[in-house]
């Protein structure tokens, strides 16, 4: 597949493999773009802002639906490139474009809603007027868990807002990418609107981040990478979103209805094999009922099939890689290591170069072991249990994340004042999959900064222009 820069479709000399996680089969070999494509693609992006920061909010609005429809004609193409590419089964897979372009329509919606303010002043010879503007080119660089939804998360309302864009997808699942791209391009995107390259993250990045022209960077991965970019960002103070990693406290407390709390735990913690930044992490349930939910639980997993995501039956496919499943091994030996049990499931299968893992629920967990402290990114279940509902509520806040926090209970006034105590970006109160297109997502502390989706999700690719108009 081709990369696309200025409108063209560009091969280069240099290219890399993209493989099938289940089983390491050669899928496509895509370009490495290096410096010279990262340049000439800001340069694109920045011609094309300059006619593109003048379009209606109309024009933008339909250059998104008919990329949306196309989307929504090859949704079943879409999503076999995304199972092959990044294992998650088949089902899920069109669930993701579904979602992913749940955003495009959303935008397409909120780009005619940029509204402005006037302000009364305080002097009669004076007026204030607010006005947004599009914040100009704007670099995305996207993990490979949601190899749709993450890239029209950031290039929707970049679009809408009136800026253009350069996209990095993650080098495990640039498939997916590039031929959503290409459908925009069949829609009518004009040259230079969205551009895309694969290649060395670094050596792109480097070069977008120390250019001027690019005045924002939306990034969503690792909290590592996330600061690092950051850092980049300073020197051309570029505007930031950062959506990076998550420690999701699951807390159920002795009111909850326990059939909703085990299909919460199901949603939140088995989604892509539980590699999803707001996958539930650490379980904290109460003494009360933490045996009725363990046995409740045990038998929704192990009605969960794992195997190839392409057979419509499975529910969960392989981990992305060797490390992915190396780190949740390490966090199960640690956990039974220092004293947890397993309840079911607890082991892995690396044979023939693909990374599956049986879903695991452990019980006798304590707050010190590696998977209460990590985020695992993989289908595990650590269990601990608490007695009185503030230490939970201290236990969930005790880490220096704060994405997405899950709390199942009936009682209306907890659920209310406990949800305002979590220092969480996201609550799913009694819902396991809180995110929405029309919904603000994003975390506090170091899961990052500025919010995707939802009448927030625009605000972060506009700038504010005051006019002080004396009369
Ligand atoms: P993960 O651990 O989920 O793979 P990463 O943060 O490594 O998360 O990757 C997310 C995105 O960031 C990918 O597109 C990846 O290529 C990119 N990336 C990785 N390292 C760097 C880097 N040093 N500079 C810029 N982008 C990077």
């Amino acid at each position: 597949m081709n990369i696309v820069v200025d409108g063209e479709n560009i091969q280069t000399e240099k290219t890399f493999p993209v493989y099938n996680p289940i089983n390491q089969e050669w899928l496509a070999s895509v370009p490495d773009a290096g410096e010279d494509e990262a340049k000439r693609a800001v340069e694109a992006a920045h011609r094309a802002f300059h006619n593109w920061k003048h379009t209606t909010a109309d024009e933008r609005s339909v250059f998104l639906q008919r990329w949306f429809q196309l989307i929504e004609d090859h949704t079943d193409e879409l999503a076999e490139v995304m199972t092959r590419e990044q294992g998650k089964p088949l089902k899920e897979a069109r669930g993701e474009i579904g979602y992913a372009n749940s955003y495009i329509s959303w935008f397409a919606e909120e780009a005619k809603r940029i509204y402005g303010q006037t302000i009364p002043a305080s002097k009669p010879d004076k007026r204030i007027l607010i006005q947004k503007q599009p914040v100009g080119v704007v670099a995305a660089i996207t993990p490979w868990n949601f190899p749709a939804a993450m890239i029209t998360r950031k290039v929707a309302p970049a679009i809408a807002a009136g800026c253009t864009v350069l996209i990095k997808p993650a080098e495990q699942t640039p498939l997916t990418a590039l031929r959503l791209v290409e459908l925009a391009h069949e829609a009518g995107a004009p040259p230079g609107l969205i551009n895309i390259l694969t290649g060395d993250a670094e050596t792109i990045s480097n070069v977008w981040m120390s250019d001027s022209r690019v005045t924002k960077l939306s990034f969503t991965g690792s909290t590592e990478v996330g600061k690092l970019l950051m850092k980049k960002s300073a020197d051309t103070m570029k505007r930031i979103s950062l959506e990076l990693g998550g420690q999701a406290p699951f807390i159920v407390l002795p009111d909850a209805d326990l059939d909703k709390a085990v299909a919460g735990a199901i949603a939140s913690k088995f989604r892509n094999a539980g590699q999803t930044c707001i996958c539930s992490n650490r379980f904290f349930v109460h003494e009360s009922i933490v045996d009725t939910f363990t046995e409740k639980l045990k038998a929704a997993v192990e009605a969960l099939k794992v195997g190839d995501g392409m057979d419509p039956e499975t529910d969960i496919g392989p981990l992305i890689d060797q490390g992915a499943y190396e780190k949740v091994i390490k966090h199960m030996e640690d956990a039974v290591d220092n004293g947890a049990e397993i309840v079911t499931g607890g082991a892995g299968d690396p044979s023939e170069g693909s990374f599956f893992i049986q879903p695991t629920i452990l019980k006798n967990v304590t707050d010190s072991m590696l998977c209460m402290n990590e985020e695992t990114f993989g289908p595990l279940v650590p269990i601990a249990s608490f007695s009185d509902e503030s230490s939970a509520i201290e236990r969930a806040n005790d880490t220096p994340f704060g994405l997405a926090a899950y709390l199942f209970t009936e009682n209306i006034s907890k659920a209310l004042t406990l949800s305002e105590k979590l220092d969480y970006g996201i609550v799913g109160l009694n819902d396991g999959s809180p995110s929405a297109a029309q919904a603000p997502f994003g975390g506090f502390k170091e899961s990052g900064m500025g919010r995707e989706g939802g009448p927030q999700g625009i605000e972060e690719y506009l700038e504010t222009k005051y006019i002080s108009l004396g009369v």
